[in-house]
């Protein structure tokens, strides 16, 4: 019984992973930080990194694994949304990407 609500738990992180991937893929590809806020992911990291520890602890692999998983996802997210800090896409109301590139490098 135990191991089908183990489950149920790996189940939801897969989700949780899932549901991460436009956000970062966007983020990533479009060098666009729209309606991120490095602040918000700061605090859910260091959240993701209390609870892990916990998490550890406590000895629950569910919790370890969805933890690990979202201290990661976030601190991915938090880097790139730092480091594209103010840019956006067309579809955000920015520029395209190769317009803001040759910007940044001098060229345009
Ligand atoms: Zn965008």
């Amino acid at each position: 019984m135990s191991i089908s609500i183990e489950w149920l738990g790996f189940a939801a992180i897969a989700l949780s992973a899932l549901a991460y991937l436009p956000q970062v893929t966007h983020l990533i590809k479009e060098h666009c930080s729209a309606g991120l806020s490095p602040r918000a992911y700061c605090m859910w990291v260091v959240s993701s990194v209390l609870l892990l520890t916990y998490s550890i602890v406590k000895e629950d692999p569910v919790f370890i694994s969805l933890q690990g998983y979202h201290a990661g996802a976030g601190a991915l997210i938090l880097f790139f949304c730092l480091r594209y800090k103010g840019q956006l896409c067309e579809e955000h109301g920015g520029e395209p990407l190769s317009v803001r590139l040759k910007r940044s490098q001098g060229k345009a």
